[in-house]
């Protein structure tokens, strides 16, 4: 977290206030560090140095173009789920021969829009996907290289909805089943079968799954290569875990260890997805309180993000350090239990559900009218699952970087609202 910081009694984003930014922005407010986004990937390029790796940013976690620029000049791929986050890579200059496209339901156009950009694979997660892929690719007159996504049957132990690679979940081909569709592959002159791709779920605090996973990738890229298929790429997906609460996760280097020498030994070449690890802790979420009130024997802290802005407590249940960027009290180091100084309270949002909550019974300071509030580790998953639900703009987007910040994307306004409807006149 050293690049989010309190100093002085405030908090601070690298050398920049982050009661400065919300003065000139308003909230709610994305703050980024441009230094924790080079940083982190930074920590997944060395640790993974002698793989030589393909690291594939996944577009998903975090979209915005300025993202994708940075992570294209630190020498980063990208991992993409449909043809919009394509386009996005191509808008902000990514070199789409790099590009791994996963997700279960490519349409036709998709996966023509990414045989046109001659990505480095589509991950196959279906017989189906591989029949049209063949089709389309029959159709150009071009050979698509694909990576079979292989659900390994390995518990991630992470939360039911984001647990990706356990038999019965919608991800990926059974892996007994996995020689069978390979063999159709070789079959088809359509289709080159340049590799295996697992993805086990988000966000993964273990190595064992890892360690597992590329077990059982070598076992079967070394049956396919006995079988007669040119495969070399073991793609691992990503799910490295962040801290959200304190030192939960373990360092890239941890995950390393555990993935490069079976790659090294089998001579293949990897590839990596990691999303969550590169931006989650580079990004803060800044709001301000518009209301407390004590309602039903609990105090809540009424401020201006909501779940249309964060979904993930709301979706996931999901764990966020919170605290104001002025605090009357320091920040913990644990901000689970009890606070001396503080008390409990429920953070919410103005949406009408119940469910708009960032916090429950959480310890924080006294706060009151117009005080800022941080949501830390909120840069995955934050905007990009954001909507206008209750038709509220988004906040604006910030990076910052050493003592200066650029906006990134501006607030949205009520005409950005309705700019796409139509009444009858
Ligand atoms: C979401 C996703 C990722 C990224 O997961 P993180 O937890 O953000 O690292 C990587 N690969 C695939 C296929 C995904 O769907």
């Amino acid at each position: 977290m050293d690049h989010f910081e309190y100093r002085d009694g405030e908090l601070f984003c690298e050398e920049v206030r982050i009661a400065d930014l919300a003065a000139e922005f308003g909230t709610p407010l994305w703050v980024y560090s441009q230094n924790a986004l080079l940083s982190n990937l930074r920590e997944i390029q060395i640790a993974f140095a002698d793989a030589e790796p393909v690291i594939c940013y996944s577009v998903k976690a975090n979209s915005n173009l300025s993202i994708l620029k940075l992570m294209n000049e630190a020498g980063s791929s990208f991992d993409v789920v449909s043809g919009g986050e394509l386009y996005r890579v191509q808008q902000a200059g990514g070199d789409t021969t790099r590009v791994a496209f996963a997700g279960v339901g490519k349409t036709d156009a998709e996966i023509r829009f990414g045989l046109e950009s001659n990505i480095l694979m589509f991950n196959v997660e279906s017989e189906a996907e591989l029949d049209a892929i063949a089709a389309v690719a029959g159709d150009m007159g071009v050979v698509a290289p694909v990576a079979l996504r292989l659900n390994p049957n390995i518990d991630a132990k992470t939360h039911a909805k984001t647990t990706t690679g356990k038999k019965g979940n919608k991800f990926g081909i059974d892996i007994e089943r996995a020689s069978e569709l390979a063999a159709k592959v070789l079959a088809d002159g359509r289709l080159s079968l340049v590799g295996i791709h697992m993805h086990l779920g988000s966000p993964i605090l273990t190595t064992e799954p890892y360690a597992m996973a590329v077990k059982k990738g070598v076992e079967i890229v070394n049956e396919f290569r006995a079988a007669g298929h040119d495969t070399n790429w073991i793609n691992l997906g990503g799910g490295f875990g962040i801290n959200y609460k304190q030192n939960e996760a373990p360092p890239a280097k941890a995950f390393a260890d555990v993935i490069v020498p079976a790659i090294r030994e089998a001579g293949c070449r990897l590839a990596l997805e990691p999303g969550r690890f590169i931006c989650g802790n580079a990004g803060v979420l800044i709001s301000s309180v518009t209301f407390t009130k004590r309602e039903g024997g609990k105090l809540f802290v009424i401020q201006d993000a909501a779940m249309n802005d964060l979904v993930r407590p709301a979706m996931y249940d999901a764990f966020h350090r919170i605290w104001p960027v002025k605090p009357a009290v320091e920040a913990p180091d644990d901000y689970e239990g009890e606070i001396p100084g503080c008390e409990p309270v429920d953070v919410v949002g103005p949406v009408c559900e119940s469910g708009d909550v960032l916090a429950k019974a959480r310890w924080l300071p006294e706060t009151s009218r117009g005080d800022l509030i941080c949501t830390f580790s909120a840069g995955a998953y934050g905007t990009t699952m954001s909507s206008n639900y209750n038709s509220r703009p988004r906040g604006a987007e910030v990076m910052v970087s050493g003592g200066t910040h650029r906006i990134i994307r501006r607030r949205e306004t009520y005409e950005d609202l309705v700019a796409n409807e139509m009444i009858e006149s």
